[in-house]
């Protein structure tokens, strides 16, 4: 049984990275430095992910009882997994089921604040990091459910949540009408960093059908695999594009002149 469940996953896993990712996948590895040529330059973005919560702070608790740092770490983990197939190596906040707090911090308060404040720090230690922030929503209302994504810093954290916005209903959810929204003054994380920031609420752990997905390990791999797909395919558009822009103008205008003329 375990074996059957191990051998569905992967398929699951493999046919959604074919899908989603494809393009991205024919373009190589979004994270790759070019090298070649005066204009070489930097083109990727580093993809900083972070599972909310953890330690002591479990963040909400689903209807049986899971809580959210759990199940962000186990989709955090996953998204790692599957970007490292293609190339790509995220920074990850937090790999295992722990506050990222001081030691000086003493109270639950203080180390929870410790804890944003050393989140905050490592994003913006990263040059050109683009955070990923992973969540689970409730509400006392138990009708409430679907996926919403929250951007802060930007248009091109604006963008980044459309694409995620979209795919995440086209493929796991299409009734799910939810818009990308600015992400709330009271969020710390989002509020105190420079870096253009997506955070992701995966869904409603309050709302009954919509919990028991969520605490799947088939749809936090689908969750995961959305997400890889989403973000190569952005990556992969954005490195062609600056690709294009740093062709120099005389082969583009005057191909003519890259060869010479016999008399
Ligand atoms: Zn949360």
């Amino acid at each position: 049984m375990i074996r059957f469940r191990r051998i569905w996953g992967w398929a699951v896993l493999a046919a959604l990275c074919v899908l989603l990712a494809l393009p991205a996948v024919w373009r190589g590895p979004s994270s790759a430095v070019s090298t070649s040529g005066p204009t070489a330059r930097r083109t990727g973005h580093t993809l900083v992910l972070d599972a909310g919560h953890g330690g002591e702070d479990g963040g909400a608790v689903s209807l049986t009882g899971v809580p959210e740092s759990r199940i962000n770490l186990a989709i955090v983990q996953k998204l790692d997994q599957l970007l490292g197939l293609y190339g790509v190596a995220p920074v990850v906040l937090r790999n295992e089921d722990i506050s990222l707090h001081d030691s000086s911090a003493e109270t639950l308060r203080e180390k929870k604040r410790s804890d944003l404040q050393n989140r905050a720090a490592a994003v913006e230690a990263v040059e050109d990091a683009v955070l990923l922030s992973i969540h689970q929503n409730s509400y006392p209302d138990g009708r409430y459910h679907g996926a919403q994504v929250f951007y802060a810093n930007g248009e091109e954290a604006l963008l980044l949540a459309q694409r995620i916005q979209a795919a995440l209903c086209s493929a796991l959810d299409p009734d799910n009408t939810r818009a990308v929204k600015p992400v709330s003054e009271d969020v710390y994380l989002m509020n105190h960093i420079s870096r253009p920031a997506i955070l992701v609420e995966c869904g409603f752990l309050s709302n009954q059908e919509e919990e028991a997905k969520l605490c799947s390990d088939a749809y936090q791999t689908q969750l995961a695999a959305v997400l890889a797909g989403t973000w190569l395919t952005a990556e992969g558009e954005r490195e062609e594009m600056q690709q294009e822009e740093a062709v120099p103008q005389n082969e583009v205008e005057n191909p003519v002149l890259l060869y010479r003329v016999r008399q």
